[in-house]
């Protein structure tokens, strides 16, 4: 079987075909953060859903080049920076540190390019130069840009295909300056913003006048710069299917009259009691929120990517609570395979990587791929209890959990080693048995306990285990 994908601009579940696929190669494009503040988990859903599709790329035997850009001005960041006191780049060169670091806590892997949309400001300018040129677009009085939707349309394009827009939502001749608006006001959007006194000194020369990129412009520059005029896949959360995607593909079609983008990928969003998680609405959670109640990024990248990535799903703590659990019995599946594997090695079972890949052949259902997962650990733990898996085949089943691994991104639970202070209360409590002072063995067992570290007896002696 091979990979099949939703495509939001079809509606449907079709076969993924890059445009050369003879090259195996695929020019992948994530919408990256607005850096104005600290990201929530419900922005990481989404960056985590990206990194699940570029591992199962490249699981499947593609070449990916991934992009991710740093929106780093925008209405949002300027407001912002003007109310810290800072220079732009200084206020968002703080929060693109952080997202980077959470990013790497959640253990995705980083982006081939991570373009910043201030350094892009002349390839913005081409584009709007080119549809200036085309009457596509038009100067304003203020001496800001617009996209003319009317003009796009009579040049035989649609606007309007990743959302069904009906022709009363299309307000020609009306305008939006704003980067974000609903799909009833669609009309002409700013594609350049002229200069206004509230944007202090960040503003860039243009032949339109001093001013700043809209957000839309921004990506179409970035991703074709680094991509190509046509690339293969673009993502990015469902909120941003309108205006944000609708005008980078009239942007970017406008100027080159080439298709933009083959396939449209758009990640469900992470709920609260039912509503969209957001900075707007308080209902958030940001990763170091919950690094500080002690939970791990390993632990916050399995809840996210518990469900479909097209299927919405509420946060909790207990859901938390629950990643922790599943994880603990994957880890003391994986630790009792090594210790019965001992020296062995054996090419992985594909017994369960044929289901697993099965599942997610399937526009990624990892849904069914946990499923597949979890019915593997429980028969390797009755096998293994049952003194009836042998070291070859638990070296085939920690080889499929590597390979399954490849995409799921979790790792191997570090070895957590105790404390001295715990090693030396186990050495006495081994003396005490010894001696046969069983009170005495018993009574550091316990100290052992509030300590937090378990002992375990095992067929090469007893060590501890965190509780
Ligand atoms: P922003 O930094 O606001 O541009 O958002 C970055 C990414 O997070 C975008 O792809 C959004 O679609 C996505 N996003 C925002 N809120 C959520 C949410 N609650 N669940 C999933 N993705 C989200
Ligand atoms: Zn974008």
């Amino acid at each position: 079987m091979s990979l099949r994908l939703f495509n939001t601009l079809t509606r449907s579940i079709q076969p993924f075909t890059p445009l050369d696929p003879a090259a195996r190669s695929v020019g992948m494009y994530c919408c990256g953060p607005t850096v104005h503040d600290y990201a929530h988990i419900g922005n990481f859903r989404t960056f985590v859903f990206a990194d699940l599709v570029r591992r199962y790329l490249q699981f499947s035997g593609y070449n990916v080049h991934h992009v991710m850009n740093i929106t780093d001005v925008e209405d949002k960041i300027l407001r912002r920076a003007r109310e810290s006191n800072l220079a732009l780049r200084e206020f968002t060169g703080r929060y693109e540190a952080a997202f980077l670091q959470d990013f790497d806590t959640l253990l995705c892997r980083r982006p081939h390019a991570l373009p910043r949309a201030t350094d892009h400001i002349s390839e913005m300018i081409a584009i709007i130069g080119r549809l200036v040129e085309r009457s596509i677009a038009y100067r304003a009085a203020d001496g800001s840009v617009f996209f003319n939707i009317e003009r796009y349309r009579a040049c035989g394009c649609q606007y309007g295909r990743l959302v069904h827009l009906n022709s009363e939502a299309l307000r020609p001749g009306e305008r939006v300056a704003s980067d974000e608006y609903e799909k009833e006001s669609a009309a002409d959007f700013a594609l350049w913003k002229a200069r206004v006194p509230e944007d202090g000194d960040v503003f860039w020369e243009s032949p339109w006048g001093e001013g700043r990129p809209g957000w839309h412009i921004e990506c179409s520059a970035m991703s074709m710069k680094l991509l190509g005029e046509s690339f293969d896949l673009h993502l990015g959360g469902e909120d941003l299917v309108f205006p944000h995607h609708e005008d980078e593909i009239a942007q970017s079609e406008g100027a080159t009259g080439r298709p933009f983008v083959r396939h449209w990928m758009h990640g469900a969003h992470l709920l609260v009691e039912g509503k969209k998680m957001s900075k707007s609405l308080g209902n958030y959670f940001t990763l170091r929120d919950l690094l500080e109640k002690g939970y791990t990024g390993r632990e916050i990248r399995h809840l996210l990517l518990t469900a479909h990535y097209r299927e919405s799903f509420n946060f909790t703590l207990d859901g938390l609570a629950g990643s922790r659990a599943a994880l603990a019995r994957i880890d003391e599946c994986l630790a009792k395979l090594t210790e019965v594997a001992a020296e062995a090695d054996a090419p992985p079972d594909a017994k369960v990587v044929a289901p697993f890949k099965a599942a997610l052949d399937e526009d990624l259902n990892l849904s069914a791929g946990w499923a597949v997962i979890f019915d593997w650990v429980r028969e390797c733990n009755r096998a293994m209890a049952a003194g009836q898996l042998g070291a070859e085949c638990a070296a085939a089943a920690l080889s499929a959990w590597r390979q399954m691994d490849d995409v799921l991104g979790l790792g191997l639970k570090a070895a957590q080693s105790a404390p001295k202070e715990m090693l030396s209360l186990l050495d006495r409590r081994n003396l005490a048995r010894k001696a046969k002072d069983f009170a005495l063995a018993d009574a550091l067992r316990d100290e052992l306990r509030s300590g937090g570290w378990a002992i375990e007896d095992t067929a090469k002696g007893a060590r501890l285990k965190r509780l």
